[in-house]
């Protein structure tokens, strides 16, 4: 069981219904996120319905659930959320392109991805400044000078900025500059990080870990939850299989699967479940059509120079499609392409 404190709910308030709770021999457990507090209870359910914690003082709502990932789930909010990444919408009857570079390379590759960003239909800028390398050999960012090409991306085009956090420590750094916080697939049940970017007060991506069950993805969104935010959006990006033919396998059903048993919005990754260029659009187009609230895309202006990932950038003809794609296909499936902001 969970107990949901109002926002203004005091401390005070949150010690009276754990005192009440110990007091009547179960547990309480105090989360306390930026945006609320949540207390978790363990113990006899029955016991504490008869307590009737809804009518004290400062408390919101309290919510019995089955499943082991309560906040992110269904049964807990019925209703699909849209999150809000700097004033742009994810969530149900729309559909949202965020697309960049998959790092940062410089001031010039920045901004000429940007505008192809924009161009293609775009209204969030994506770009790695902290990249989580399986080799400890390979280009690992360019660390806070490449947050500080993201912000001088997003004053020129008005793109709200998706950027990944691979360690705990640099959360407090990443949120000053970003709008949205990106969990990798390697950092999904990293949960001091997965802590540190819930109470970090930006909203988060979370991409699903490369062998994670659909179930194991939402118990790490709730690690995010349970520290008071609620503006996560789950990203599958394929997951890995016996197939060599692909990056990895994008699980298509995992988005369907995903929205039925939460009501966080769910993004696809086209381009890191590929690992291909030219099957990045048609697994974009496959991804809008499964219901998908959002896609993200790398592209590069000069992907053969890339330093990291530049087989699946996309450039030219294969941007021109994906921008075909995203302006016809999400009205057949009963959304609207997000607008950049201000437009
Ligand atoms: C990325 O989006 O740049 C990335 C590294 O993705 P993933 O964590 O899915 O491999
Ligand atoms: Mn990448």
């Amino acid at each position: 069981m969970v107990v949901v404190m109002d926002a203004e709910a005091t401390d005070e308030d949150v010690a009276r219904v754990a005192d009440t709770v110990r007091a009547a021999g179960g547990e309480a457990f105090v989360s306390r996120g930026v945006a609320r507090t949540i207390v978790g209870l363990v113990g006899d359910v029955e016991h504490f319905d008869r307590l009737d914690l809804r009518t004290l003082p400062g408390v919101a709502d309290v919510v019995r659930i089955s499943v082991p990932y309560k906040l992110v789930s269904r049964e807990h909010h019925k209703e699909r959320s849209t999150i809000h990444v700097g004033g742009v919408p994810i969530g149900p009857g729309r559909f949202t392109l965020v697309a960049g570079p998959c790092a940062v390379e410089d001031a010039r590759q920045t901004f000429e991805a940007a505008d192809m960003a924009k161009a293609a239909g775009a209204s969030l800028l994506r770009g790695g400044a902290f990249k989580p390398r399986t080799s400890p050999y390979a280009f690992q960012g360019l660390g806070e000078k490449g947050l500080e090409i993201l912000a001088t991306a997003r004053e020129a085009t008005g793109l709200p900025v998706v950027t990944e956090v691979v360690d705990a420590h640099d959360v407090p750094l990443v949120a000053q500059y970003a709008d949205m916080l990106q969990v990798g697939t390697r950092n999904m049940q990293n949960f001091a990080l997965l802590q540190a970017v819930g109470a970090a007060g930006k909203p988060v991506m979370l991409k699903r870990g490369l062998n994670a069950t659909i179930e194991e993805w939402l118990m790490a969104a709730e690690y995010i939850a349970q520290r008071g935010n609620l503006d996560i959006v789950l990203c599958e990006r394929g997951v890995r299989t016996f197939e060599k033919a692909t990056r990895n396998t994008l699980d298509v059903s995992a988005v369907p699967v995903a929205q039925n048993l939460s009501h966080l919005p769910v993004m696809v990754d086209p381009s890191h479940a590929s690992g291909l260029r030219e099957l990045v659009v048609p697994l974009a187009r496959a991804g809008i059509a499964v219901g998908a609230d959002a896609l993200m895309v790398d592209i590069h202006p000069h992907p053969e120079d890339a330093r990291v990932d530049g087989s699946q950038a996309l450039v030219g003809s294969d941007l021109r499609d994906l921008a075909t794609a995203v302006r016809t296909l999400p009205q057949l499936v009963g959304r609207e392409l997000t607008a950049p902001p201000g437009s």
